[in-house]
């Protein structure tokens, strides 16, 4: 069937519409511009439009952007708040503590607050001013490879139109085989295309594995009469509550334009407690009185959730195999010491697209010309940034008294700490097994009461991140043991998919006679990735649903 599909040739073919390959793309363009270069460049994105999935705290270090785009300002670049003057709180249940110092690397002088759907939707509008092709809602699906089974040589898009039951419906469009000779992953975090050729080329090492957080994030309207957006704070980070200090994550809030806010959590996935509820942990944030005050008589306008890469410089994989590269948030770029990746992504699409020029000029796609890329990041600043933090978020998986010392340890060695590197495990082994004698349902804290305007439940959440997907086709996610669900996972740890999952996907339904069954809900999903990360026996993987499907995100 495959072997039937059409064909579409370029020369340089980027998954995903994220910063990183956007930059890469703008770069790709204006350099071979430079240098008379003539090329045909795609972009897919599994989105329905250019910003749709793209969602991000965002506080934005414009030094790459500054690189790319020099006169970004007048060229329109949607800039929420052009300063950042920064407020960092711990919280308690009911109390607030203000920092006297931000640590100098979470210190965000230079910055500006963006929404990240809006700023890489003015990127694309530059990308295809310069001639790049972009197709919005088409998803990846396959790799595709050259017939010694291990370059790379592009990808297939999903087939359009095939029902629950994996039959063509009336409106069936088969996918097309984009193909290229060098081929730019920037899927984002846990990308299905990426993992698919992990199994491959085991471009992620062993010795460390990926870490990942989870963020919720809203934008909210104050009233007029708010006092956030005169305040000099436009920037504040908590630590504390409602998480405690055993758990990785915190919450932010980011002052926009218009009288609005940006506002999240964002939670390790290497958390212990399997009754942890992440959507919870964020309504408590909200509701915690320091948060409240400033928020209060609010409206949420847009909700959406994502996973980071949380695992950086040792988690990074081999950046470059025969015929591909890999940027940004696909390549663990991000840097959580500095709780930002939109900088490094974007530098790393830069970097990708040097690189490209020169494997063009000297008409070699293999590594032995890529690999110029992983030197090329070994050089620049995303190494030096991302060396000096290389243990820190494994310094912060640590329980108790040892994180601080680890911290301690690692501020006054430049990053190397006791231990270098420092070990970690991965997500789905953190959970602590709950065992018989277990809590019941009855003994989960149950979610804060709603209003449907400033406190809204998940389901409300989904509709107001504009997730749509047709409901007819086959399920993207699967489960491969559903027995496990009803059997092993609710006795060790009742069912964490319908807490972990901030979008309700996973039910576990009760008959009379007490069996239990999972449900899913994928029209719900987010895409967040978060269940294929944690679920403790590696039981779901997340497959790319039909493209155009998922978030409608255009604020976050
Ligand atoms: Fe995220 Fe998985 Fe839930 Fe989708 S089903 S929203 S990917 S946790």
């Amino acid at each position: 069937m495959t072997d039937t599909r059409e064909e579409l040739p370029f020369d340089i073919l980027f998954i995903g519409g994220g910063p990183a390959n956007l930059a890469g793309a703008i770069h790709l363009m204006n350099l071979a511009g430079e240098k008379g270069i003539d090329l045909e460049v795609g972009l897919i994105e599994k989105g329905d439009e250019i910003g749709s999935h793209s969602l991000s705290g965002a506080i934005l270090d414009p030094v790459a952007l500054d690189e790319l785009i020099p006169d970004y300002l007048t060229k329109g670049c949607p800039i929420e708040t052009p300063e950042c003057r920064d407020e960092f709180y711990l919280l308690t249940r009911t109390r607030n503590f203000k920092v006297p110092l931000t640590p100098e690397y979470m210190q965000n002088d230079g910055c500006c607050v963006i929404s990240l759907s809006k700023f890489t939707r003015w990127l694309a509008d530059i990308a295809e001013s310069l001639g790049v092709n972009i197709f919005p809602g088409f998803s990846g699906t396959e790799v595709i490879y050259h017939s010694n089974g291990r370059r790379i040589a592009g990808v297939t898009t999903g087939d359009k139109g095939i029902n629950k039951d994996s039959d063509k419906k009336s409106n069936f469009e088969p996918g097309v085989k984009l193909t290229a000779k060098i081929t730019v992953f920037g899927e984002g975090a846990k990308g299905s295309l990426t993992r698919e050729v992990d199994r491959k080329l085991h471009i992620f090492s062993t010795k460390m594995p990926q870490i990942f957080e989870t963020a919720i994030k809203e934008v909210i309207e104050l009233p007029e009469s708010s006092q956030f957006p005169s305040s000099p704070a436009s920037v504040i980070h908590t630590f504390g509550y409602p998480l405690g200090l055993n758990t990785k994550g915190g919450g932010f809030l980011y002052k926009m334009a218009k009288n609005r806010i940006s506002l999240g959590l964002v939670v390790g996935l290497d958390y212990e407690d399997p009754l942890l509820e992440t959507y919870q942990a964020f309504i408590q944030l909200k509701r915690h009185p320091y948060i409240a005050k400033i928020i209060a008589g609010g409206k949420v306008l847009q909700q959406g959730a994502k996973t980071l890469p949380a695992g950086g410089y040792y988690t990074m994989p081999t950046l470059a195999v025969d015929g591909a590269l890999f940027v940004g948030d696909s390549a663990s770029m991000l840097n959580t010491q500095r709780l930002k990746g939109i900088h490094t992504a974007m530098k790393s699409g830069i970097l990708a697209a040097e690189t490209i020029i020169l494997a063009l000029e000297e008409d070699d796609f293999t590594r032995r010309t890529l690999r110029k890329y992983e030197s090329k990041v070994k050089k620049s600043w995303i190494h030096r940034e991302h060396y000096a933090a290389r243990n820190f978020s494994q310094a912060l998986s640590k329980k108790g008294l040892l994180k601080f010392v680890h911290l301690g340890a690692q501020y006054f060695s430049h990053g190397k700490g006791l231990k270098d590197p420092l070990p970690i495990k991965a997500d789905h082994a953190t959970l602590k097994q709950m065992n018989v004698g277990r809590e019941t349902e009855a003994n989960i804290p149950k979610t804060d009461i709603f209003d449907g305007e400033l406190y809204v439940d998940k389901l409300t959440g989904v509709y107001l991140s504009g997730t749509q997907h047709v409901e007819d086709q086959p399920c993207h996610l699967i489960v491969h043991d559903t027995d496990l669900c009803s059997t092993r996972c609710y006795q060790e740890y009742l069912n964490p998919c319908t807490r972990f999952c901030p979008a309700q996907v996973y039910e576990v339904i009760e008959a009379p006679d007490g069996t239990r069954r999972l449900n899913l809900n994928p029209a719900n999903c987010l895409h967040c990735k978060t269940c294929e990360i944690k679920d403790p026996y590696k039981n779901i993987t997340w497959t790319c649903p039909e493209g155009g499907g998922g978030p409608k995100y255009s604020i976050l």
